[in-house]
């Protein structure tokens, strides 16, 4: 079993409209955006970034806003749900700030003894906001006070039609059973960061996701170094999984491999971190490019559409 991971590094899912992304998680969420760049492989799409004011592992939710892409539809093999952090007693003041922008299909329940507020994000995008207590330092954007802010991710969902051959790499990947319900298994990583916790959701009769706007692209686990990193990549190539090689997406190092269910999990280093090429108080503010794709910057900066902030 592996150490090596400590819990949730970011999220990304695709999105349609860059400006309405950027105000949902800005204004609405509150949460700082940590970086303004541009897709690796499509540098006419932006690559947009929100976290805590680090962007720390654990806190960052990402997206490519494709303009034209269609809608996802939910459904199986995907991770279905994404969830923050709020503190306990927040779940009211939550649910009463996100109707007030009009977000939708908001409804509350509670999983393994916690609150949630469960709610759209701009492309049907499912998330839930879930009472915990959490030490992290919260991101206090759009006037959200600090007593309700979110402090980072939660946990992620995957919806899978059987849970088996995950529940096997979860464990390989150090996360261990903690509780579960009818069709939900909880997994935590013990002494992992404060995103330690994933849900397994078996629906054996739905049917398969596809990908989409408001669909989650993959999800990335945290490990601390490079170093760490490629003890990762040996195990998992040992176990007989597919996994790229080790891939420089300048805020952090990357391996990627899909899992049986086919949810596409990534590695992601916590080094070097989002300030590597702009100082924290600006974070976000100016676009980055990678430095293959510098040269287009004049055509980027007239195609990509303003964010309007
Ligand atoms: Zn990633």
């Amino acid at each position: 079993m592996l150490k090596q991971i400590n819990g949730l590094h970011h999220v990304t899912s695709l999105a349609r409209d860059a400006r309405e992304n950027n105000a949902f998680f800005t204004n609405v969420l509150g949460l700082r955006r940590v970086k303004k760049t541009v897709n690796f492989d499509a540098p006419d799409v932006y690559h947009l970034y929100y976290g805590d004011e680090a962007g720390s592992p654990g806190t960052v939710m990402t997206y490519f806003p494709f303009p034209n892409a269609g809608r996802g539809r939910a459904g199986v093999g995907e991770v279905g749900r994404t969830s923050f952090s709020i503190p306990t007693g927040s779940a009211q003041a939550w649910q009463d700030r996100l109707a007030t922008f009009d977000v939708k299909g908001i409804t509350t329940d509670t999983r393994f003894g916690q609150a949630r507020v469960l709610f759209n994000g701009p492309d049907g995008d499912a998330f839930a906001l879930v009472e915990s207590d959490d030490e992290r330092t919260p991101w206090t954007g759009g006037g959200v006070s600090e007593a309700m802010a979110i402090r980072g991710f939660h946990s992620a969902d995957m919806r899978l039609r059987d849970g088996a051959i995950s529940t096997e790499l979860l464990q390989f990947m150090g996360y261990e059973k903690v509780d579960s319900t009818d069709n939900i298994t909880r997994f935590i990583i013990p002494g992992g960061n404060d995103a330690n916790t994933l849900d397994l959701e078996i629906t054996p009769d739905a049917p398969r996701a596809e990908q989409g706007a408001g669909s989650v692209h993959h999800i990335a686990f945290a490990v601390e170094n490079r170093a760490r990193q490629l003890e990762v990549r040996e195990a998992l190539l040992d176990t007989g999984y597919h996994v790229t090689p080790v891939i420089d997406r300048d805020y952090f190092y990357a391996i990627y491999f899909r899992t049986p269910g086919g949810v596409l999990f990534e590695v992601a280093t916590n080094e070097p971190g989002f300030d590597r090429d702009e100082d924290t108080a600006h974070l976000g503010q100016a676009l980055k490019l990678p430095s293959q794709h510098e040269h287009l910057r004049a055509r980027l900066e007239g195609l990509l559409e303003p964010l309007g902030d």
